[in-house]
């Protein structure tokens, strides 16, 4: 494979499909290269959620709002169906401390127009009936978020860019940046050198692989993410819920398994959420996590103790030490941009894909991406 493009896109996620395609409507000769299937990181692990619930709030709630008032008109954009809902969320509480960082986010939100309010246990069952109130003390109403089905947006991009122009190629490894004398060349892949003048690294937890062959690094770590599927159900859960536990460290929850449940469509619960460090960045699911997924789930929904699994997966998800993504461009390598580790990919996907053209016609993007700059200092974190 060889050839020239105006902009390679390395990755296909969500936000890899969001960027190409974006590209590719503004007019670039675009390339979008992913060594496995479509989806093959972490987009083929999760479960859709639009969600504002874990906003990182000194910088990217622009971002998050921006991102969530592009959904409504996301189909009739990209024209095809993406399985768009509006859904609420629920943060459960089990600590005083969590409630008071709960309620410490809630002035935040509700400045960006994000409606959230606490709700102590005796209202629960009004917002989700399948939800056993004693086992929390209140929880974290997100009232407007809502849901995709993630393969489904995928392949709209895809399907949207390609009658724009977009190449898409599948099962092809990205050895390596080329850069000459401090501008981007193009990729070398283990099929042949594509030339181009831009390159949008939006790799995931694997674009420290390719940092190392520029003799870089950028504020990347990941964990191994798993989940489970049960069989469809009756039941209904009116909200994707998930434990205000995720805003301490990982390690004090007994178990390894945090929860993050959510239906989809068809009624088939999803059931999460154990994280293991993986420096290897495989994809194995344990029979460990699924039983932990399962007990902590159990405890909060005791209703579901019947449904049988269907099956567990895992992925490796990037993120970053201070909360903020790595959206930018690198410095020192003109033509260079990475796009990852999002705290929500998501919710973010439609406007990450604008923003990015922004940044490669090199034109001012419509939210400042200083912060999330790839190559800003550690001094410039925070935690959220
Ligand atoms: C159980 C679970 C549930 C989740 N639920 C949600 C949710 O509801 N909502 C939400 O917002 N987030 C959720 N997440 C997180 C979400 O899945 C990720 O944040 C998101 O998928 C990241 O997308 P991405 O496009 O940045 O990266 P990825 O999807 O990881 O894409 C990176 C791609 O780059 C490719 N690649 C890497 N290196 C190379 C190379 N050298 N050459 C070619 N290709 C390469 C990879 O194969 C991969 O396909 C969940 C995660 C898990 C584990």
């Amino acid at each position: 494979m060889s050839g020239t493009f105006d902009v390679v896109v390395v990755g296909a996620g969500y936000i890899g499909c969001a960027v190409a395609c974006h590209a590719a409507m503004a007019g670039l000769r675009t390339l979008l290269i992913e060594r496995g299937e479509i989806g093959a990181g972490a987009s083929r692990a999760n479960y859709g959620n639009v969600q504002v619930q874990d906003a990182e709030l000194a910088h990217s709630l622009p971002l998050t709002v921006a991102g969530l008032a592009r959904f409504p008109d996301l189909e009739a954009q990209l024209g095809a169906a993406v399985g768009y809902r509006r859904l609420g969320s629920l943060l459960l509480i089990e600590t005083e401390a969590q409630w008071q960082t709960m309620a410490a986010r809630l002035a935040r939100l509700h400045a960006a127009g994000i409606p959230a309010e606490l709700v102590p246990a005796a209202h629960i069952p009004e917002i989700e009936p399948l939800l056993d109130p004693r086992t929390v003390l209140g929880a974290c109403y997100h009232a407007a978020e809502g849901q995709v089905a993630p393969f489904a947006l995928l392949w709209a991009y895809l399907r949207r860019g390609r009658a724009y122009g977009l190449t898409v190629r599948t099962h092809t490894d990205v050895l390596e940046v080329g850069v000459a004398q401090g501008r981007v060349i193009g990729v070398r892949t283990e099929q042949g050198t594509i030339h181009a003048g831009a390159v949008v690294l939006t790799t995931g937890a694997w674009t420290n692989l390719l940092a190392a062959k520029l003799g870089r690094t950028w504020p990347i770590q990941h964990v191994r993410g798993q989940a489970l599927v049960t069989e469809a159900t009756s039941l209904r859960l009116n909200n994707h819920i998930a434990s205000a536990a995720f805003f301490e460290d990982i390690e004090n929850v007994a178990g390894g398994a945090v929860l993050a449940i959510s239906q989809t469509a068809h009624g088939h619960f999803l059931l999460g959420e154990a994280a293991y460090p993986d420096p290897a960045l495989t994809s194995q699911a344990t029979a460990d996590g699924a039983r932990a997924i399962a007990a902590v789930a159990t405890h909060f929904f005791p209703g579901l103790r019947s449904l049988r699994v269907l099956r567990t997966w895992a992925a490796p998800v990037a993120s970053t030490p201070d909360g903020l993504p790595c959206l930018g461009p690198v410095a020192d390598v003109s033509g260079l941009f990475i796009a990852t580790a999002f705290k929500s990919t998501v919710i973010v996907t439609p406007i990450v894909g604008e923003l990015m053209v922004d940044l490669i016609l090199g034109r001012s993007p419509a939210i400042d991406v200083t912060p999330f700059l790839p190559d800003r200092r550690s001094a410039d974190a925070h935690h959220p």
